[in-house]
């Protein structure tokens, strides 16, 4: 017998209870945070998917690994532990522990990289372009043409356009230090790359003497996709199959922050030795001894827990269905939606939703503030608020506006994605009252953390 019902691959040994708030206390601290959800008391949220970094729940046998952390300054048996665990699931020889990603990326960037340079990416991170471009280094986005239609469904959009990968190879010779690929790709809707397209990527890249490089955040989501879509993996693990898109590459950066499971941590990975010696001088620096690289013993340790579970298939079949069942419902009630849904998180087409909120008043930004007063959930705005504001000071629209709602792992349960649905279509049902936001204040650079704004007409919801 096939039961049909996914379910928490877990029981819950501990709780942390969510606090109720009523719809006045919810339009107080609306006003009272300047109408940005970044402003809010987390106390004040029912349901929080403002991100999926660093919002996880532990395993006991993680809390575990944290008591036998050893905090011996150098040669730490938890960095041992933590060595051999990357190595298992990369193959990639040198093993540098970081507080978090940005600062693997920081590192590999400061150390390979001049002004003048080019990186292509499938797309850049925020974090990743801003430490490029903060060296002098062009980032350039190669996403695949199927990744701009919201509304297509195809199974790999996360690919990275390989004619456009050669063509930049082709035409900067010598400029390119690296190029990188992002596993998922995280601001191209959490859209999985394919073991195709890296294997061709990396083809490319070796025949141009390039190395590739992954941003690896989401490798166990993106090889649980590989699983479902590519054909000729569907008997392969999970594990198997990560092993071979890391083959592909000659280093990583990671966020442990996602598919680690942990609170806090990251690594950098190199296979090229003098390059990698480099790195760790790097990191001495800003970071820390390179047997613990900002890390605690006992973060090394539920880190290297982290990574095997991540791998488990039933983990990741609950994990990639919960985002997918809150999708199906609604698309089932003509919620516009980035398709298909991604790994992490669900991209709600603000623009196609609104269509009566022009871009100038931030249809997204809108959107996820009426989430916020109706429900108590909280999003994230990928818009016009987030990009539109130019080098220059000018203003551009976004290429779309978009409502992110990010799933933290192992946190939420089935009933509170119901809840998330009902909250959602409800707003769906009112979404003629919703009216536009206007910025009143703003720091010009990366203004959505601190920006205060304020509903266009005195209220966010008309008659
Ligand atoms: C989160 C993330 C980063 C940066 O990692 P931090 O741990 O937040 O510093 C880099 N790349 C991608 C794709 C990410 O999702």
């Amino acid at each position: 017998m096939q039961f049909q019902t996914i379910i928490e691959p877990f029981r819950i040994k501990a709780v942390e209870p969510i606090r109720f708030t009523t719809r006045e206390q919810r339009e107080a601290a609306l006003q009272a945070a300047h109408y940005n959800l970044f402003l809010l008391k987390a106390e004040d949220v029912l349901i929080d998917l403002l991100t999926d970094s660093g919002t996880g729940a532990m395993s006991a046998a993680q809390w575990a690994g944290m008591m036998q952390g050893d905090e011996s300054y150098a040669g730490a048996r938890s960095f041992f532990r933590f060595e051999s665990a990357v190595r298992e699931v990369t193959g990639l020889k040198h093993i540098i522990p970081t507080h978090q990603g940005r600062a693997a990326e920081r590192i590999l960037f400061a150390t390979a990289c001049t002004a003048g340079q080019i990186v292509p990416n499938n797309t850049h991170f925020d974090t990743t372009r801003a430490n490029l471009e903060a060296l002098g280094v062009q980032a350039v986005d190669l996403r695949c043409p199927e990744a701009t239609q919201p509304a297509l469904i195809a199974p790999f959009k996360g690919n990275i356009d390989l004619a456009a990968l050669e063509r930049c190879l082709t035409e900067n010779t010598g400029r390119v230090p690296f190029a990188m690929i992002t596993v998922t790709n995280n601001s191209g809707g959490g859209q999985p790359v394919a073991l195709a397209n890296l294997r061709a990527a990396s083809a490319l890249c070796h025949r141009h003497g390039v190395p590739l490089i992954l941003d690896c955040c989401r490798f166990a989501e993106n090889a649980w996709f590989i699983k479902q879509r590519e054909p000729g993996q569907a008997h392969r693990s999970p594990a198997e199959i990560a092993r071979e898109m890391f083959s592909y590459a000659d280093g990583c950066t990671m966020s442990a922050k996602k598919d680690g499971l942990v609170n806090i941590g990251g690594f950098l990975a190199l296979n090229d030795d003098a390059l990698a010696a480099r790195c760790r001088n790097n990191l001495i620096l800003t970071e820390g001894f390179p047997t613990y690289g900002g890390l605690a013993g006992y973060d090394l340790e539920a880190l290297a827990v982290g990574l095997k579970e991540v791998l488990d298939e039933n983990y990741l079949h609950y994990r990639i269905r919960s985002v997918e069942y809150l999708g199906d419902k609604l698309t089932q009630a003509g919620v516009p939606i980035v398709q298909p849904t991604g790994g992490h998180a669900i991209y709600i087409d603000a623009k196609a939703m609104l269509p009566h909120i022009p871009p100038a008043q931030f249809p997204a930004w809108a959107l996820s503030c009426a989430l916020y007063l109706e429900g108590g959930v909280r999003s994230v705005e990928i818009g016009s608020v987030m990009f539109g504001r130019q080098p220059d000071g000018t203003e551009k629209p976004a290429a779309m506006e978009l409502v992110r709602l990010a799933f933290p792992r192992r946190v939420y349960t089935q009933s509170h994605v119901d809840y998330l649905a009902e909250v959602l279509l409800h707003v769906n049902s009112i979404k003629q009252r919703i009216r536009g936001v206007q910025i009143v204040e703003a720091p010009e650079l990366l203004r959505h953390f601190t920006a205060r704004l304020a509903p266009v007409s005195g209220a966010l919801l008309g008659d």
